[in-house]
């Protein structure tokens, strides 16, 4: 007998018919002797449809209201996942995050937990219950409602399996594991039995949002069991490990990840001394916004040239910040792009093997396709390229690092 937390996501409740499939399998659990805590998030493109309306109203809708708003999709699904449950004759209690008490700070939108209080859910488990719980919420000291981020119920449910120091983390989605890219845009993708956790949180961070990037960071913390699975066939999914696979076969490059939710933004014409950076990416930093990649150059008349990416949304604001420092440095001129991607190659093996990046830009030449900017770390490579060759160049890649399952022909 095993304690399992299970999380099921938008497309795995997004119907009532779904709702009832995700019972059955629950019920599969417990006629096995488990105890199971679901973790659910809200009904497919209920998230996004609650943010449209708010957007109807108000362009900058408070923070605070925002995540009243946005967590009722989750509040929904518990209650229709405990009904169906009921019906099947099984004991179920929903929580919503504030009622679980899983306190968060006070950051709406992005709140990050604090402290889980499991007393109530073991209770509920030693009667024998199961325990449903809505995913991506929580609130803070002041009993404010919190949200954790986009993609926030995988946290949840990992953060629940290391307060309630359960067995193992099921993710369940709608794909049957974590692959070698994401496979709604490379037919040929392999399903990865095993992938480490750093490797999942470069993944996840480069873009692969089969697991909210907090979700592997907590799992890494606090050494939960996670695995990967799909809600609507059997299969054993892929686990994250904390240990590398000893096998003389592993390949350098596990997997290529990719998103479009950058821009890039170039300052140039200012003066090549020291601290310019700071008094540029300073002013960034202290407008709250995130950057990214960075690359500095210096012309032939001795000009420094500074580019750098941020999230898409921060794009206009990241843009007046620039024009502002730019009047005080003098700098000649300031751009902004949205049309770009970031493409990243992620292998725990390229620490030991050399000419990754050779083959990557061979790769990337091949077709045609013109690097913009290049960053490191010692098992990824990212490069950002014009967004309209995204999906040539995850293709390109993935069959120039042999990526595919042998017996499957790419395109
Ligand atoms: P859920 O609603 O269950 O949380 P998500 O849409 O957040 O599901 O995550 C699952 C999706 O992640 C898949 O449908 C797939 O398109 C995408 N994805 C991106 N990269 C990968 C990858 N490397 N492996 C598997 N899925 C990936
Ligand atoms: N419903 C939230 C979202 O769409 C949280 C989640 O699904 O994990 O981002
Ligand atoms: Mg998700």
């Amino acid at each position: 007998m095993s304690l399992i937390v299970q999380k099921y996501g938008g497309t795995s409740v997004g119907t009532i018919e779904r709702i009832e499939a995700v019972a059955e399998k629950i019920v599969g659990f417990r006629e096995r002797g488990d105890d199971v805590v679901v973790v659910v998030s809200a009904m497919s493109g209920e998230t996004n449809r609650l943010i449209g309306l708010a957007g109807e109203i108000n362009d900058e809708p408070s923070p605070r209201e925002m995540d009243v708003l946005v967590s009722t999709g989750e509040q929904v699904t518990i209650a229709l996942l405990s009904m169906a449950l009921q019906k099947r004759g099984y004991d179920a209690r929903s929580y919503t995050g504030s009622q679980v008490r899983i306190l968060t700070d006070s950051s709406h939108s992005k709140a990050r937990i604090q402290e889980i209080d499991a007393h109530r859910m073991e209770h509920d488990l030693s009667k024998g219950r199961v325990v449903v719980v809505a995913g991506f919420q929580g609130s803070d000291e002041n009993g404010n409602i919190t949200t954790l981020g986009r993609g926030g119920s995988d946290t949840t449910a990992v953060a629940l399996a290391a307060a309630l120091t359960a067995d193992e983390c099921q993710i369940y989605t709608d794909v049957d594991g974590v692959y070698t890219t994401d496979p709604r845009v490379v037919e040929g993708a392999r399903r990865l039995d095993q992938i480490t956790f750093e490797e999942m949180l470069e993944m996840a961070s480069q873009g692969s949002k089969v697991l909210q990037i907090r979700a592997v960071e907590f799992a890494g913390k606090y050494k939960v069991p996670l695995r990967v699975l799909s809600s609507f066939e059997e299969g054993s999914g892929t686990l994250i490990t904390l240990e590398e696979d000893d096998d003389m076969e592993k390949p350098i490059v596990s997997g290529i990840a990719f998103n479009r939710d950058e821009a890039k933004l170039t300052i140039r014409g200012i003066p090549d001394v020291p601290g310019i950076a700071s008094r540029v990416l300073g002013a960034v930093g202290r407008a709250n916004i995130e950057v990214d990649v960075i690359v500095q150059n210096v012309a032939q008349d001795n000009t420094a040239s500074l580019t750098f990416t941020v999230h898409r949304n921060e794009m206009t604001k990241a843009q007046d910040v620039l024009e502002s420092v730019a009047k005080e440095l003098g700098a000649t001129t300031v751009e902004a792009d949205a049309n770009i991607a970031k493409v990243a190659l992620v292998g725990v093996g390229m620490r030991s093997h050399a000419g990754v990046a050779a083959t990557m830009f061979e790769a990337l030449a091949k077709d045609n396709i013109n690097i913009q900017m290049i960053s490191t770390s010692e098992i990824k490579i990212t490069v950002v390229i014009d967004e309209r060759y995204l999906e040539l160049a995850v293709r390109g890649l993935h069959s120039a690092f042999e990526l595919a399952d042998a017996d499957t022909e790419e395109k």
